[in-house]
């Protein structure tokens, strides 16, 4: 079976291999607020689901990240033909004061090593004004808005506290793709209390959006210290996915969406320091090469 990956993708369109800058926008969420709830979704750690980006002005976040990734890129790719996807992945990176916001997404574009922008939001937090302006940008340099789905059912998504219903999506949904924005929509695989037809059934789902769709990240669920989701496990613990099991169920998840879906995640990056299950996930290098393996039989 073959897919096209995140890295294929970048390749493809950059002709050499792109990095992601983590970065912060230091907005917070209104789930966690107490706008929508307190609480949070019940999976959501201290970092607000991404524990990897640093703080600062936007220009040392950029420096910052920069190093860290070219400390890691083989001395092969001279610094000059290196390209940056600038990510903010923490909290809602569209809530909060838009001008301010729309300044520092403008600024990072400035950097013609930065090819493109990837935004992680939640749908209720996108205004008519926030989309005119991306898609904008979207003119000049490729901008991703990331929406974390993770279900379609309504029952798990009240359950996970997601505060917002599927409708909500929906609407948010066309509005960005009418806008000629891309779309990377994220799917929890092995959230408590639902069965791989209900997870197959939100892969359906996203398959029925072609052509629209640009990207799926499938994401396995992490239990992480400190969340409401690790006292859930620790009072009544649900099933968590072996390894093997996981794979299988990935490479269900990848039939059933277009080919031309950009998969942008098989698996997901907990930090290691807060997992409390699965803790096979901690190692990458032992999950992707078996998913490598069931990917390359699956029929
Ligand atoms: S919407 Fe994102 S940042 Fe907000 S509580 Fe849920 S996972 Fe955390």
């Amino acid at each position: 079976m073959t897919y096209i990956s995140l890295s294929d993708y970048l390749k493809d369109k950059y002709n050499t291999k792109v990095y992601k800058l983590s970065l912060t926008s230091g907005c917070t969420c209104p789930n966690r607020d107490g706008t929508i709830s307190t609480g949070g979704c019940i999976f959501c750690s201290e970092g607000g689901s991404g524990d990897f980006a640093t703080s600062g002005s936007i220009e040392n976040q950029i420096s910052d990240a920069k190093k860290r990734v070219d400390n890691k890129i083989s001395s092969k790719i001279p610094a000059s033909e290196r390209k940056y996807i600038a990510y903010f992945q923490s909290f809602t990176n569209t809530y909060g004061d838009q001008d301010r916001l729309m300044t520092m997404f403008s600024k990072v574009l400035e950097y013609p090593e930065i090819v493109g922008l990837s935004i992680g939001t939640r749908p209720d937090c996108l205004t008519d004004d926030m989309i005119s302006f991306l898609s904008n940008v979207n003119k000049h340099k490729e901008v991703w808005v990331e929406l974390g789905l993770q279900t379609i059912n309504e029952d798990t998504a009240t359950y996970i506290n997601r505060g917002y219903k599927l409708s909500v999506f929906e609407d948010t949904y066309k509005r960005l793709t009418d806008a000629g924005l891309k779309v990377v929509v994220h799917v929890i695989l092995g959230l408590p209390g639902e069965s791989e037809e209900d997870m197959l059934g939100t892969v359906a789902y996203l398959s029925k959006l072609t052509p629209t769709l640009f990207g799926v990240k499938l994401q396995l669920l992490h239990v992480l210290e400190g969340t409401k989701l690790a006292e859930i496990y620790k009072n009544e613990p649900f099933h968590i996915y072996e390894l093997e099991e996981y794979c299988q169920l990935v490479c269900k998840c990848l039939k059933l969406l277009p080919k031309e879906t950009v998969i942008h995640r098989l698996t997901g990056d907990g930090p290691k320091k807060l997992l409390i299950a699965p803790l096979w996930s901690g190692n990458k290098k032992l999950v992707m090469n078996t998913m490598r393996k069931y990917i390359i039989n699956y029929q």
